[in-house]
Parts: C-alpha cells; structure tokens; sequence
C-alpha cells in the first residue's frame, strides 16, 4: 500500500497552507537544484522515517459555500480512490458549516482511515472550540494550526502510524516494480499491451489483497517483474481540469508503487514541461528513471536527429544526467523490449551494495588528486567512504570537518562514483559524517 495522504475539505479551511508545512522542506530543496517550476498540487513529505505523498485536493473546487454539490463530490471520490488516509479539514475558527456536513456525508462511506483536523485552531481556546466537529460522527478531532504548526506533530504521528515502512508485508519483495507514466497519448496502454501480447510471459494476475492496483508479473528474457497498473481507474473524466488531475493522481499512484518509472514521451510532441514535471517527480522519489522517447516511427529523421533530440531532453532535465534514454515505437515494435530490459538493470543498479573496500580503493586516489578547497583556511580531510543499508543507494563520507563539502565538490564525488561503479538510471544520496 502506498502511503498517500489526501486532503480534503471546503475551499478556504487551510489545506494549501497546511500543504505546503507538510512538503516545504524537501520541495524547497529540490526546487533549488532543479530549478524547474511545477504543480503545487502534490508534493513529498517525511515523518519519523516514513516517506508518503501529499495530494492537496484545494486547487480543484471552485466556488464559494454554496458549491453544488456533485463537484465535492467527485473531488472527494477522487482523493478517497487514490489515498490511502484521507485528512477531512474544518476551520475551527469559523465553525461547523453544511458544506462540512456535505462532506463528512461522503466521508463516512469510504473505507479509507479519515482524520478529522481543526484548521485555524491558533490558541488554547480555539483548540477547545474544536469540540463541535465531534458532531460530524467522524470519530477524534485533531486540532492543529497550519500557521503556527500547532498540534501538527500530534496528528502526524497518528497520520503515519500504520503507514508502511518501505518493503515489508510485500511479497514480492525482491522484484522489480516498473510503472509506466507519461501524459495522455503518448503510448502506455499500447506499450501494455504490447506487452501483454507475449502471453506466455505472463506469470500471473495479483489482484493484490491490500493494494487496490492490479500487478501483473511477467517473465521475459530470464527476468521477473512487475507492471503496476492502477486499475477501476478508467472512467472518463468529465471536464478538462478533472483528466489532468486523474492523470496526476494515477501517475502519483503508480509512482509511489514502483522501484523504477518508464516515463514515456511523444516524439511528435519532443519533450514538454509536464514531462519534466513527471521526471523530477520520480527523481524526488528516487525511483529508477529510464526515458523512452516513443513514436520515434513518427519522426521525420536524419543520422543526426537521436543525437540532436537527446541532447534537447538533457538541457531539459539538467542536472538529471544519468538517466538512459531509448527511441522506440510501440507499433513497430522497436526497441521496447530493451527499454524493459534497461529498467530490470536499472534495478539491479539500485539493490547493489558496494563493497566498502572496492569504494575506497576507487574513490580515494581520485579525492587526493583534487581534495576539497579548504575553507576558512581549514582543511578537509575524507577519510573513508561506505554504503549505508538504505533503499536508495547512499554513500557516507566520514571527514573532520563534514559542513564544510560544499555542493560542487558534492557533485564531483557523484560524478565519481556514477564512472567507476554502475548506477544508470538510479537517483544516488552523498551524506557527510564527523569522524
Ligand atoms: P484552502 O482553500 O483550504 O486551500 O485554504 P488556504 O490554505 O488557501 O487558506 C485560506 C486562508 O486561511 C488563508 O488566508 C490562510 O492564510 C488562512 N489560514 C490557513 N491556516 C490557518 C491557520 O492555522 N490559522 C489562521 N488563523 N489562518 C489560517
Ligand atoms: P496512452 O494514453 O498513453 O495509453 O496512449 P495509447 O496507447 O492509447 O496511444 C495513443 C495513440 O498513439 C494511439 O492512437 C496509438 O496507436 C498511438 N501510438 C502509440 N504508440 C505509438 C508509436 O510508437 N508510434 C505511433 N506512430 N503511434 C503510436
């Protein structure tokens, strides 16, 4: 089960505000490397250890308090969908409203956890206010302030309770989960089936018992793995603001799902911001990355477009550089098979552990031919280098003098590992330690 947490409720209770406290930190992080501007409406959270997404549900009704409600509705069936806990937000300054009522009316016939929180409860005594939501028959009210942060702690640490520590109660840990995201259009169910036409390959169907996505699980070319596909999820959507954030949801879904994205472009189209969006999205979740520029069949072409193209897609993604990229076209059934073949590598790349003494032999004769600049007159002294036991490959560099690194040494140092080990496709994490 993914940990996604969607936030629900009237316009104007706070949800953007407590969003944006629930992802500030990491987003603003990855905002500075990238760069990149991109869609408010999702982001990625952290608490004690455990990683979830946070969809803001905010954005996508319009209106005022008398909003019909059919499009609470569909906003609130979205999220409940796609979530795996729900937060039911009220402004306890305001007090109980019908619109709120509307609401919990839904609310209450979802089997996902909902957590009712009291926006706007600033001081003690508004806290106490809060008692009224009680009426709403949807069990404990957390009051909390998104201004000050009060009362946010309390209620993420219920939040994130049963949330699941990665890896564990899956069992098929050990396969590769590959999701195939892109925009409307640009292939994926065609690939699917593409896929699925090799019937022989297909292991099984797992209608998975605490995961509402059909995986299917395939051998090809000697390997396992498994395609997450959201499924029920094919209605049509109703107006043009719904399908982008149905097709931002699923892709969310599939993502938090997987080990590994294909994330798949129109070569027609060449590379788009919403593409970069999807990519830095999988980056900041660091999953796999492969990018599969597909309808290449499509493309008026010289010897010198592939080259011309790849260039545009890493001027469009810099500094994401190790991420491979595959011409394909479904139709003509050219180049898929490598390109799943490359996302199954891209995984092995991910679940290796380097040997401490192989990282050492390798990368300390490159630090003591260009150390890190001395700064403040101090010098900084790499000592050893290891692998932590994490998910996503990390590297601690154990120094005297740690807060020293500044980020392009930090660059340099990936760049190092990325030539002497094999890490294509895999988002790497640098951490500095006092020894
Ligand atoms: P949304 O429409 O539910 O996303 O609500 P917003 O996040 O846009 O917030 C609506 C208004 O409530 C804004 O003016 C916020 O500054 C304000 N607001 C949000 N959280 C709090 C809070 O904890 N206390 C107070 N006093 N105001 C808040
Ligand atoms: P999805 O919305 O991403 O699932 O895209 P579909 O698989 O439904 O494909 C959308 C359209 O693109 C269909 O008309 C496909 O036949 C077409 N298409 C898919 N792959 C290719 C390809 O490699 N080359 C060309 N020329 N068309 C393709």
């Amino acid at each position: 089960m993914a940990n996604i947490i969607a936030i629900v409720g009237r316009p104007n209770v706070g949800k953007s505000t407590f969003f944006n406290r629930l992802i500030e930190k990491r987003q603003a992080i990855m905002d500075n490397v990238s760069g990149v501007t991109r869609d408010r409406h999702y982001g990625h959270g952290e608490w004690c250890g455990k990683f979830f997404t946070v969809i803001d549900t905010g954005g996508y009704v319009v209106g005022s308090d008398d909003i019909f409600e059919e499009s609470i509705r569909d906003q609130v069936e979205l999220a409940i969908e796609e979530a795996s806990v729900l937060l039911f937000m009220v402004d306890a300054d305001a007090g109980l409203t019908d619109l709120d009522k509307d609401f919990a009316h839904v609310l209450r016939r979802s089997k996902k956890p909902v957590f009712l929180v009291a926006n706007k409860a600033d001081t003690p005594q508004k806290a106490q206010m809060a008692g009224e939501f009680y009426a709403l028959g949807l069990g404990e009210v957390y009051p909390i302030s998104s201004q000050t942060g009060s009362g946010t702690g309390e209620l993420l640490d219920e939040v994130v309770k049963d949330f699941t520590e990665e890896g564990i109660e899956d069992p098929n840990a050990g396969i590769p989960r590959i999701s195939i995201l892109g925009r409307p259009n640009v292939g994926k169910s065609s690939f699917l089936n593409a896929l699925l036409g090799k019937e022989r390959s297909i292991v099984t169907d797992i209608a998975g018992t605490t995961r509402d996505a059909i995986d299917t699980h395939y051998k090809l070319f000697g390997k396992d793995f498994i395609i997450t596909d959201t499924a029920g999820m094919r209605r049509k959507a109703k107006v043009k603001d719904d399908i982008e954030f149905y097709s931002v949801m699923r892709s969310i879904r599939a993502l938090e799902d997987s080990d590994i994205c294909i994330i798949m472009l129109d070569a027609t189209r060449g590379i788009e911001s919403q593409d970069v969006n999807i990519i830095w999205l999988a980056e900041r979740s660091r999953k796999g990355i492969v990018i599969m520029m597909n309808k290449w069949d499509a493309l008026e072409k010289d010897h010198k477009t592939a080259e011309k193209v790849k260039k545009e897609i890493l001027e469009r993604i810099a500094p994401l550089d190790y991420a491979p990229i595959f011409f394909t076209s479904v139709t003509e059934k050219q180049r898929i098979f490598q390109t799943i073949e490359k996302a199954v590598e891209v995984y092995e790349n991910r679940t290796q552990k380097i040997a401490t003494s192989a990282l050492n032999n390798a990368l300390l004769p490159e630090i003591e031919h260009y150390p890190p600049p001395a700064v403040k007159g101090k010098y900084i002294k790499i000592k050893y280098i290891t692998q932590l036991p994490t998910k996503t490959p990390t590297f601690a560099f154990f120094c005297n003098l740690p807060q020293y690194i500044q980020k392009p040494y930090e660059r340099f140092l990936e760049n190092k590992i990325r030539e002497h080990f094999s890490f294509e496709g895999i988002p790497i994490n640098l951490v500095f330690r006092k020894k």
